[in-house]
């Protein structure tokens, strides 16, 4: 369900708009008195609208991974975990030139050395895609690695229980967001979009915490049923793209008409839901074939002025 009030109440009705071409999705607008009628675990002054689409719901990440690994095994292909890529030559045939690591556990590590020869390479290294790209290639990506805090609030209310919905307010490009009890038994995820450059590798490390009062505040104003504070705060990393494409994006990079490098960076938060797609688009690229959609606006020659390819 989205929620907006003032300005934002623009982009609920795009998003109405956007639903209505899709005869399969359940949706409504209600204004607050609404709102409180159907979720009294949320409460939104008269100012507040929302869009509430009945059958949307939650994908678990570990759920849609198995099924895609699943699948990727059935098509004929093979997983090859714990594998550290430190080089790649683009050939061709491109090799991607890495080790795996064995024994961590009794604190011996021992390193295999492997390779791996193709026609194409994707590389789809989240927020380390921009070290990698720069250690391997000497790309410099305007890429901006950023952690989040995901918070876990304990359910106060038992009887009313906590919002049995997904949510986002519109404010300020979706600020605020939550979903329903799920990964913690009696506890509703609740976050803020605050994003904060960091460094993946030391994530948690921040000399100055991020202050949680906007948050907490929210949460005392629009979710009674919920203790003030967070119970559980984990970081998730997104990342940011200076740019105008921010959600999601193909980069390629021909080093010669055979061999093909392909990155795929920013797959966090919107990108997460439409990997699927972006999958299917970077396959048709590896192999050569035109790609459904445009994807000139994700190319990587937009950043050349400012990399060194
Ligand atoms: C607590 C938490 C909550 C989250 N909630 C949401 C949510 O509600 N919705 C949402 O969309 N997203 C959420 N996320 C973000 C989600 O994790 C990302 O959207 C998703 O994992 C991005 O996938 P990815 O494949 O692009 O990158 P990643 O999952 O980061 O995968 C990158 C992989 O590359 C590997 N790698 C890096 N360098 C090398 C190298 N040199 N050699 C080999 N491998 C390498 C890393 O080990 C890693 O496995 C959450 C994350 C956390 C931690």
């Amino acid at each position: 369900m989205y929620v907006a009030n003032g300005k934002s109440k623009k982009d609920l009705s795009r998003i109405a708009t956007n639903l209505s071409k899709y005869p399969q999705v359940n949706y409504k607008i209600i204004n607050s008195k609404e709102i409180a009628q159907n979720f009294p675990q949320m409460k939104y002054g008269k100012e507040y609208d929302a869009c509430w689409e009945k059958n949307a719901g939650v994908l678990f990440a570990e759920k849609c991974l198995s099924t895609v690994q699943k699948r990727f095994k059935e098509l004929g292909g093979t997983l090859i975990d714990g594998f550290e890529v430190m080089h790649i030559h683009a050939g061709p045939p491109a090799v991607v030139q890495g080790a795996k690591m064995r024994n961590w556990v009794k604190n011996k590590p021992e390193r295999k050395d492997e390779s791996y020869s193709a026609k194409a390479v994707i590389i789809c290294a989240g927020p380390w895609t921009g070290p990698l790209a720069k250690n391997i290639f000497g790309l410099s990506l305007p890429l901006s690695p950023k952690r989040i805090e995901v918070m876990y609030w304990q359910v106060k209310d038992k009887q009313m229980g906590g919002p049995p919905i997904v949510f986002i307010d519109l404010m300020n490009d979706g600020e605020y967001y939550g979903l329903p009890s799920l990964e913690y038994p009696g506890m509703v995820k609740l976050c803020c979009n605050n994003q904060h450059s960091a460094d993946p590798n030391t994530r948690d490390t921040l000399q100055q915490k991020p202050s949680h009062k906007g948050i907490i505040d929210y949460v005392k104003k629009h979710f009674p049923s919920l203790e003030p504070r967070p119970a559980i705060i984990e970081t998730c990393m997104y990342t940011a793209i200076l740019d105008t494409f921010k959600e999601y994006n193909f980069e390629e990079y021909t080093s010669n008409l055979s061999t093909k490098i392909l990155f795929r960076g920013l797959n966090d938060g919107t990108g997460f839901k439409i990997s699927p797609v972006v999958a299917h688009i970077l396959g048709n690229m590896a192999e050569g074939k035109p790609t459904v959609h445009n994807i000139q606006p994700f190319a990587l020659s937009r950043f050349q002025s400012r990399s060194k390819l």
